[in-house]
Order: C-alpha cells, then structure tokens, then sequence
C-alpha cells in the first residue's frame, strides 16, 4: 500500500482539569484521495481536532505526519507553506471579503499563497466558479452574493488551491436540507476532480455515510470504526435536536392557544429562534477567534537579568478581517521531577499585563527565575520544563459576551543558571550549549 498522506497518532489536546474537555485521544491514518467524515455531539472536540489537523492549533502531545512531515516539528514559515498550498481548511465561518468581487476574492487567496495574477490564474478561476455554477456572479461583490453562493465561492477558492488535503468543518450547517445535500455532493465532486483527500466534520449522520468511511469523536475521544461504537454517538444529535424541537414546539403551542391565534405561535417562534441564532452565532465567533484564529509560539528564552528568564511568546490573529483583544492572566513554569511536574513561580512582564489588539503580530512577555536544584533530566544537564500560558480573549475591548479562556502549553528543555559542564558534555554541543530547546509536542 502507498506512503499514507496523513498519520495522526496518540494526538491529545486537552483544556480544564475536571471535566477534561477538547481531545483526548485521536489516530487516523488518510491515504491520498481518500474521504472521511467526522461526526459527533456539539463540544466533543471536532473543531479542536481538525484545527490541529490544519496546523492551526498545536498538540499537547501526539505527531501529524503530512506526507511524511511532522506538522508541529516544522518551523511556522514551513506549516504556514503546507498551509497555503496543500491543506485547505474551511471553517463553518470562513467568508469572502464583501466589497471584493467574487472573482477578486479568489484571486486575492491565490496572490496570498505568491501566485501573482496572471491571465491563466484569472481563466482558472473562472473555471472554478463555472463548476461551481458562479460564473454569472464573477463580478459581482460578495456582499451580494446568497448563504449558498457564499459557500459555493468558498469551495471553488478552494479547489483552485489544489490542494491535497481539505479539511472542512461544518461546512453545510445553518442551510435548508435540500442546500446542504447539493453543496455536500458538491465539494465530493470538487475533491473528486482534484484528487484531494477530506476531512469533513458534519452533524448530518446520512451525508457522512457518502464518504469512504465515517469516524466518530465522542468525548474527545475518536473512533474508527462506526459498527463497533454505541448507537448513541450516532443518534444523540439527533436525539437532542428533537428533544428542544418538542420543548419548543410545546411552548409555541401553549402561547397559542391561550391567544387563540394560529400565526403567533409561529412568529414567536421564527423571532426566537432568530434571537437565539444570533447569539449562538456572536459566541461561536468568539469561540473560533479564540481557538482556531489566534497562532501562539514560543519564540525565545533568554537570561536577561542574573537569573532571571524571560521567555517570549508571539501571538499572530489568524483572521485580520475579526478583530481579537487578549489579556494575559496566568503564566505557570513546572520542572519535571521523576514522573511528577512541580509548580515554579512566574509572571507576565508588566509590558505583558495589559489588554492587547491583535491587530498584528505580538510578542508577549514573562519571567521566572526560581528553579530547583534537582530535576529530572531528560537532556543531560538540562531541566525539562513545561510552561502554561492563560488568557482572555475578547472580540472587542468592551465585550458584550464574556470573554474566553485559552491556554497553551509549552515544553522546552533549559539550561539551568548553575549547569553542570559534566553533563553538558554529554551532549557533545559544537559551541555553546543552548540556553534553550524547543521541543515538539509529546
Ligand atoms: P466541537 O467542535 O465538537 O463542538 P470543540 O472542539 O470546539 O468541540 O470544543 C471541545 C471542548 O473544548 C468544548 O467544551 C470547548 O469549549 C473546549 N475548548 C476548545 N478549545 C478550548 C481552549 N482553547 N480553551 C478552553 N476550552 C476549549
Ligand atoms: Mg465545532
């Protein structure tokens, strides 16, 4: 059998302590071309895992090997390549830009990726919506474009990426049965024609089914084989859909007839739901902005003052059109001791202890200085340290809705401020032993 395009073992990504939310265990094997769907209920960790999939989002722990290359051991200029060229991600917010025409929001994505506009880029995107059945509105803006042609443009943005792997999460929600089918059968085709592999996420039990195989993350936790799983990962969707479908509906139904009316209970219903939906939308904003749309990386430890590190993190908004507020909190260092971490003191720096706009790429800054004598070492003579970092994140520097919490965990490998030249030995370092080393997710 070939070289598969995507291996995904042991891969872990874990927020809160008690319950443990987000994924907790994850492997996959994708060949080229081949087409998965995920399902599962809301908050069992879809999103969490396919924004690490994309490279978006980094592991605690595990490895994804695209292609053959650890996604999280490369440099972010390297996934940010892989990025642009051969994974797509399509999130159920992924928009165009209103005031460009549909073409322009193509071709814009392809000047993005370093392809300058040629006329055989612009035929090709032509193409692109002709098979998507846009061409008319090539040159209209998107701001007045439908839901549908919204998605149908998205999906020939993407196919003119050519890209290898497309990862897509809820791609077809918020649409009528009949929309979803057709978009659903549509992006099979466009991965068909460009031999790209999927990877799409969908609460739709009967789409999932087209694909080669359907997996099912249930509480953070992904399994492969959907025969060998209980019925409820399958049904609770559903199950819930129509629970508050009922609740709903009896509401409705009582306000009705107390009012003796037969419109009313439907106008309530349609206002509601529109209120409801419009709140649910505000908060997935902010909860993709907050765990899809902001890069973080450890770039930088250095001994600044006698023994004290200072450690510097960028932090990049991945989706400039939405506006991102963060506000450090929480910064905790542990040093490996035998199989347990211990807590060492550390701070943000004062520069760091303030909302920042992300309207550009940030470098936020903490410090730490206590370590202890002993540790284990898994380098010789180096502690191996992991280090959390918390905060806020705000759509605006008022927010409406309250703001969420994200937390990244760094691990590195450090130099104590008193190292042992004998144990460093043991490294046979060319020069100077570094201070630091960043270490892939483990
Ligand atoms: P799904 O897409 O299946 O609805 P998600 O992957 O968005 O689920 O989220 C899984 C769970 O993890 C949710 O309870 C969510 O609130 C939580 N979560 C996701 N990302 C973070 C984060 N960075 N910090 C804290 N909690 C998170
Ligand atoms: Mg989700």
């Amino acid at each position: 059998m070939s070289k598969p395009l995507l291996e995904v073992i042991g891969l872990r990504r874990i927020f809160g302590a008690e319950p443990q939310l987000g994924v907790l265990h994850a492997d996959l094997c994708l060949q080229e071309s081949e087409k998965v769907s995920i399902v599962g209920s809301s908050g069992s960790g879809k999103s969490t895992l396919l924004s690490m999939l994309a490279g978006l989002q980094r592991p605690d722990c595990g490895s994804i090997l695209f292609a053959g290359r650890n996604l999280w051991e490369l440099t972010t200029r390297e996934r940010c390549r892989i990025r642009q060229h051969q994974i797509c991600f399509i999130s159920q917010f992924t928009s165009l830009i209103e005031s460009l025409t549909t073409l322009d929001n193509l071709l814009l994505a392809q000047r993005l990726s370093g392809v300058d506009f040629s006329p055989s880029s612009r035929d090709q995107a032509y193409q692109c919506l002709e098979r998507v059945d846009l061409k008319e509105q090539a040159n209209t803006p998107a701001k007045f474009l439908s839901g549908g042609e919204v998605r149908r443009a998205i999906f020939a943005r993407a196919m003119l990426s050519e890209p290898k792997l497309i990862l897509a999460d809820e791609p077809t929600s918020n649409l009528d049965s009949q929309m979803e089918q057709n978009l659903f059968d549509l992006l099979i085709d466009i991965c068909q024609q460009s031999d790209s592999a999927l990877i799409v996420v969908t609460h739709n039990v009967s789409l999932a089914d087209r694909l080669d195989r359907r997996l099912t993350l249930e509480d953070g936790i992904l399994h492969g084989d959907p025969t060998h799983n209980p019925p409820r990962a399958e049904s609770q969707p559903q199950l819930e859909q129509n629970k508050s479908l009922v609740l709903f509906s009896r509401r409705a139904l009582l306000i009705g007839s107390v009012l003796s009316l037969v419109s009313v209970p439907v106008w309530i219903e349609r206002n509601a739901q529109r209120l409801r939906n419009k709140s649910l939308l505000e908060r997935s904003k902010l909860e993709r902005l907050t765990f899809s749309g902001l890069g973080t990386e450890l770039v930088d430890i250095k001994l600044d003052r006698k023994d004290m590190y200072i450690g510097s993190v960028t932090i990049d908004n991945l989706d400039v059109t939405q506006d991102l507020f963060l506000l450090p909190t929480n910064v905790e260092i542990f040093v490996q001791a035998g199989t347990a971490w211990s807590p060492f003191p550390a701070v943000w720096s004062l520069s760091s202890q303030s909302v920042v706009h992300v309207d550009r790429q940030r470098v936020l800054t903490f410090e730490f200085s206590d370590l202890p004598e002993k540790y284990t070492e898994l380098v010789p003579g180096y502690l191996h340290v992991r280090i959390n970092l918390t905060y806020l994140i705000a759509n605006s520097p008022q927010p409406q809705y309250s703001p969420l919490e994200r937390r990244d965990s760094f691990f590195v490998y450090l130099l104590p401020i008193n190292p042992n030249p004998e144990r460093l030995e043991l490294n046979h370092f060319p020069g100077q032993p570094p201070l630091f080393i960043p270490m892939p997710p483990h």
